[in-house]
């Protein structure tokens, strides 16, 4: 369930490797390539409850995996007792928690495996799981992991998973932003951004993954791989982490501000690399 951008590839993945899949989208096109190809289109997320016994879901955002599990026609009450349930949307570890205990309440077992690596590490089965559950539901959805992607890192008890997503995910999205800023320094200062991007981007002080976004930050085209709006979600993911562990997330909360600004000035759907256009295109001087 879910077929967007990460959840589309990774269901690619599985069926070519194979597996029978019964398949469900709120957009039902995107589910089209995969009922070409054999699967089974269910007409609501209880629908397809009732056909499994291993369910994945790939969700925009915890509303979204909330509604699709508990809402009308929600999959949850229907899925069969001792069915599992690994849930590869980026939440948060408390979220992830209320979502095992409702599954428990119904006989069923629940993993938090959020993935890391793009859309195309999706597409190309080169994702990283990070798994929050126990070894034993692990072992029993590992074939699949392995199928879409290359390593599967078992962080603890459910809630762990999402815990270091969430911590990587506010690494990535600062580096993204401090880049940005900078580079708009440097350019307001005159240096011409060829000059400033060869220095930069190949310096040990700028991130790898930053330094793969040259060919968007150069030609403004941000066709998307990670949406600026899920971004800005994840960064809300790790604020209530934050908040609910009592730790502090100066930095982490002043980005999430920025990357709010840049949606609400139209940037949300692009690639959330956009960040540099947007300080470039609204703090110009
Ligand atoms: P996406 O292309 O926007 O897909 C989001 C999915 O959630 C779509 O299937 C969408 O359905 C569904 N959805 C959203 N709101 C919903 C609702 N209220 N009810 C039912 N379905 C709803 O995003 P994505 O990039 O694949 O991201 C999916 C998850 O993976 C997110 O948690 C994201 O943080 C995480 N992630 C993304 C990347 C990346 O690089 N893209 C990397 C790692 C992790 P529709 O098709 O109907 O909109």
């Amino acid at each position: 369930i879910g077929l967007g951008i990460m959840g589309g590839g990774m269901a690619a993945n599985l069926q070519n490797s194979g597996y029978d899949l019964v398949v469900y989208n709120r957009t039902a096109e995107k589910a089209q390539p995969l009922l070409d190809a054999g699967a089974t289109w269910a007409d609501s997320p209880s629908e397809l409850a009732a056909q499994v016994s291993l369910l994945f879901t790939v969700l925009a955002h915890p509303d979204a995996v909330a509604e699709v599990a508990l809402g009308d026609d929600g999959f949850l009450p229907l899925l069969p007792a001792g069915s599992l349930w690994v849930d590869c949307s980026t939440t948060n570890p408390s979220f992830a928690r209320r979502m095992d205990v409702q599954a428990r309440a119904r006989d069923v077992r629940f993993m938090d495996a959020p993935v890391t690596g793009s859309k195309d590490q999706a597409a190309k089965a080169e994702l990283t799981f990070l798994v929050g559950g126990s070894e034993e539901d692990l072992d029993d959805c590992r074939p699949e992991m392995e199928t879409m992607g290359q390593r599967i890192v078992h962080v603890g008890d459910v809630g762990m998973g999402t815990s270091l997503k969430v911590v990587f995910n506010h690494q990535l999205a600062v580096a993204m932003s401090s880049f940005a800023e900078g580079a708009v320094l440097g350019q307001e200062l005159g240096i011409d951004q060829e000059t400033l991007f060869d220095f930069l981007l190949d310096s040990p002080v700028v991130a790898p993954a930053i330094t793969r976004k040259r060919p968007k930050l150069e030609s403004g085209e941000y066709d998307v791989d990670f949406p600026l709006q899920w971004m800005q979600k994840d960064l809300h993911m790790a604020s209530i982490a934050s908040f609910e562990s009592g730790s502090a997330l100066p930095l982490g909360n002043v980005a999430k501000e920025m990357y709010r600004l840049a949606m609400r000035s139209s940037y949300g759907e692009m690639d959330f690399s956009a960040i540099y256009q947007f300080f470039y295109e609204e703090w110009e001087v």
